[in-house]
């Protein structure tokens, strides 16, 4: 018998096909190293697992709820649209899925201190978090740029008891943020753990993430059998880095399911003017690993846009790249107007404010769904808006 993908993938080098891998300085492969030995050792540890079920049970309020979204169903009048509760989850998004898993592995690793990046600030609140609930120090790098745009965050981060680095070279945005990052963590890497913000980076960092992140499919899977008594027949995720979409799409990855992941397309399909990585990519190195991405004339990275900032992002997680080109997911792309569309529809119709982010998956099903009567598709709402809310009004209004 054929083992199941997820025992499957990555190899033992960390690749997805051609993709994946680790390209990075001596220095840091054998901080990689060190970590994947670790992560193999003690994700099979029993102390391990059964403390990390207790936190995301009794300190993250899982398992968050699939809840079928009536309204818009309804309203829509095709398929039944299905909504997995990330949202619900302790400070509102999916990425405290696998910052929780992160620090609890630095804890069984003897760190002292969570380094990280940060864009938008979701990713560092998320880790603040986790090293507060473990007593760990915490150290986010981010870009000055982003330190003034995304002050709510700043300000989280703070209260939760991490330092913010201000980054203050290039572009001073997630990019340069990133190096800065990894430059504080290889000058202790004994005492500190680099905590990445998604299935990104070099090996072993997308399979830990992804392994986190299963959780979302696992339950959802199960949840969903209960509810209905068949699987969904689509199941569909915003994917930035994207570690929201892996998460779910474990659960179904070995079922006879339509897994769509969807790409913001910012204003168009012009160069610059969207993070479309995977609809619009081509094979590269970036950030310590070989995937799908947009690039420059000169094969840089290519500046990115999207109304959602966690979406901005010109690479993607290499399990993406290698699911994609296999044909098992496909990619769909909704730009800044569909998502913002979709923010006020579930608001409205059905009283909850999705990120953005997660916006551009409901987008998608909304699209969809009218021309498929009895089927049924299952969204992966990523996150909550309540951080988005102002930014909207002041540029949309309030919505029809
Ligand atoms: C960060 C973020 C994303 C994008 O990250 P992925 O790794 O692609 O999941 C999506 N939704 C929300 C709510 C986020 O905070």
């Amino acid at each position: 018998m054929q083992k199941p993908y997820l025992k499957q993938f990555p190899d033992t080098e960390g690749y997805f096909g051609k993709f994946g891998g680790s390209f990075v300085p001596e220095a840091i492969a054998k901080a990689m190293e060190e970590i994947n030995n670790a992560y193999d050792l003690i994700a099979q540890n029993g102390d391990f697992i059964g403390e990390l079920r207790k936190i995301r049970k009794d300190y993250q309020g899982r398992p968050t709820p699939i809840y079928f979204a009536h309204n818009l169903t309804n309203k829509y009048g095709g398929a039944g649209i299905y909504l997995k509760r990330e949202d619900l989850n302790h400070t509102g998004a999916h990425k405290l899925n696998h910052c929780m898993g992160e620090a609890l592995l630095a804890k069984f690793m003897g760190k002292k201190k969570l380094i990280a990046e940060t864009g938008a600030g979701q990713h560092g609140v998320a880790l603040a978090t986790a090293a507060a609930y473990f007593g760990m120090e915490c150290e986010i790098h981010m870009g000055e740029v982003d330190i003034i745009k995304e002050h709510p965050n700043v300000v989280r981060m703070k209260i939760l008891g991490a330092k913010v680095i201000p980054v203050t070279f290039g572009a001073k945005t997630l990019k340069e943020a990133v190096d800065s990052a990894f430059e504080a963590y290889l000058k202790d890497p004994i005492n500190t753990m680099y905590a990445i913000g998604s299935v990104v980076g070099p090996h072993p960092f997308p399979k830990i993430v992804r392994d986190f992140q299963a959780i979302v499919g696992v339950e959802a899977r199960e949840q969903f059998l209960e509810m209905t008594g068949e699987l969904p027949d689509i199941v569909t995720a915003c994917v930035g880095g994207g570690s929201n979409a892996m998460g779910i799409f474990s659960g179904f990855i070995d079922d006879a399911v339509d897994l769509v992941g969807v790409e913001p397309l910012g204003l168009g399909n012009k160069f610059g003017e969207h993070a479309a990585s995977l609809t619009y990519g081509s094979e590269g190195v970036m950030h310590g690993f070989n995937s799908l991405m947009l690039k420059d004339s000169s094969g840089e990275p290519a500046p990115v846009y999207s109304v959602a900032s966690g979406l901005d992002y010109p690479s993607v997680g290499p399990e993406h790249a290698y699911l994609y080109t296999q044909g098992r997911t496909q990619v769909a792309t909704i730009d800044d107007k569909e998502a913002i569309q979709a923010f006020f529809e579930l608001s409205k119709c059905e009283g909850i404010i999705p990120a953005i982010e997660s916006s551009h998956a409901v987008a998608y099903a909304l699209k969809i769904a009218p021309k498929l009567k009895g089927k049924k598709i299952l969204v992966n709402l990523s996150g909550r808006g309540d951080k988005d809310i102002d930014f909207v009004v002041k540029k949309y209004g309030y919505g029809e």
